[in-house]
């Protein structure tokens, strides 16, 4: 939708197609409905890519924050405040169903003309009726921006077709992976800590390739969730598709063995006491019962099992099996290669009529509105982008 607002106010005339009732479902369901549209602070370095990182960080950096609010507030006439404890930034009323909506009123305002529940199914750049719709017919166009998305939530509409459309003009695809997603837990009985919620320190994987994470984790009903798991998963999720499985180890509170120690020090009496005064009495209770150290004493504990305590407390082994998929996945991390389109207008470098924007690009952003400002920006230049060969 932006890159249909930003070649709309170039002057062209556009038409948006799109296989949904209504372009822009993901916007409603967004930060749980209210839509945390942008990030009060840009993190070019916090997003992930197997392409270059610098072409993705020139991409974010083509639109200052400043200006991109400036757009949702003055074009769109989306009010936004501010959340200062979390970093986000929301639409002050109305959430995600407002700003869609206002999205919608401002393509119309510039003309785009908006074609509904019609699926593409192939870009033909040697023909005048490039764009071929499901059922055989075909829109006249000189350029054409591919906005499809990627796999995540496909009931909004993203199936992947626009990577195969991609691929079958002989652009790379960087494999696929969920991102911002849950991981499955391999312990039936962690089950019994679902709503169970702590900070922690997340590392994931080791040696030289090691990520580390702070933030909230969650128990749930299915294995792991929360801000720290969801903003790590991609590590997790981009080497299995390589078929690599990566260790996910935690430290509970984000305390390192001397700080546990401690506490430790603190007393007499059960380790599940002392525990107890600082951790969920759930999580002491399965992590005791895991290490068989149910009514052990904190004095005197045999060397071995202390070291084997304060290893579940700092580098306790999350048994993952899976992600939750991309039924669950906010976004969805590889897709078009960025080495494949120019970085200042997003055309294909392989096929001059068309141009990408959005999520079927290869980057992720981290929870926080950096995967709508990654859609902003990207279609700001895409559309403005197709504009510009347009005149040319
Ligand atoms: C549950 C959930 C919550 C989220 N919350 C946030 C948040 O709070 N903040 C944030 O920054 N990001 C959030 N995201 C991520 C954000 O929604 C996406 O990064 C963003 O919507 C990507 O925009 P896009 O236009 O590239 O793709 P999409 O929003 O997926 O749009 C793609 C569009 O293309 C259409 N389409 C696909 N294939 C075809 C075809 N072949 N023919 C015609 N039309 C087609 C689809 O119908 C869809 O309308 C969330 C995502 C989900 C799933």
């Amino acid at each position: 939708m932006t890159a249909a607002y930003y070649a709309a106010r170039a002057g062209q005339d556009v038409v948006l197609v799109d296989s949904r009732r209504v372009p822009g479902e993901k916007i409603l369901l967004s930060g749980g409905g209210r839509c945390n549209v942008l990030p009060i602070e840009s993190d070019p370095h916090g997003y992930a890519t197997s392409s270059s990182p610098n072409t993705l960080r020139k991409i974010v950096q083509s639109w200052p924050l400043a200006e991109v609010r400036k757009f949702l507030e003055e074009e769109l006439g989306v009010r936004l405040i501010e959340q200062k404890r979390t970093g986000k930034v929301f639409p002050a009323t109305g959430g995600g169903e407002d700003v869609r909506d206002r999205f919608v009123a401002a393509l119309r305002r510039k003309g785009v003309r908006i074609v509904t529940r019609t699926k593409v199914v192939e870009i033909r750049p040697s023909e005048r009726r490039r764009v071929m719709l499901e059922g055989g017919a075909g829109i006249v166009a000189e350029q054409v921006i591919l906005a499809t998305g990627g796999l995540s939530y496909p009931r909004t509409g993203s199936d992947g077709g626009g990577l195969r459309i991609a691929e079958a003009l002989g652009h790379r695809i960087v494999p696929t992976y969920p991102a911002l997603v849950p991981l499955r837990n391999g312990r039936f009985e962690h089950t019994a800590l679902a709503g169970v919620s702590l900070p922690v320190r997340l590392e994931v994987g080791a040696g030289r390739t090691k990520a580390i994470g702070v933030g909230d984790f969650l128990f749930t009903h299915v294995g792991y969730s929360g801000p720290v798991v969801l903003n790590m998963s991609h590590h997790v999720t981009r080497a299995l598709a390589a078929g690599e499985r990566l260790a996910v180890r935690v430290a509970w509170l984000d305390r390192t063995e001397t700080e546990w120690l401690d506490v430790l020090s603190r007393g007499r009496g059960t380790l599940r006491g002392i525990l107890k005064q600082d951790l969920p009495d759930r999580l002491v209770d399965k992590l005791l019962e895991e290490l068989d150290l149910w009514d052990a004493p904190v004095e005197p504990m045999p060397r071995e099992a202390r070291a084997r305590v304060l290893a579940a407390l700092t580098a306790y082994p999350l048994p993952w099996v899976d992600s939750c998929g991309y039924r669950e996945a906010e976004v969805t991390g590889g897709g078009i290669a960025l080495a494949d389109v120019d970085p200042r207008t997003l055309q294909s470098r392989i096929v001059p009529c068309l141009h990408f924007a959005g999520e079927i690009l290869d980057a992720v952003g981290p929870l926080g509105g950096h995967n709508f400002l990654w859609a902003f920006a990207t279609g700001r230049l895409a559309g403005e982008g197709a504009a510009a060969v347009r005149e040319a």
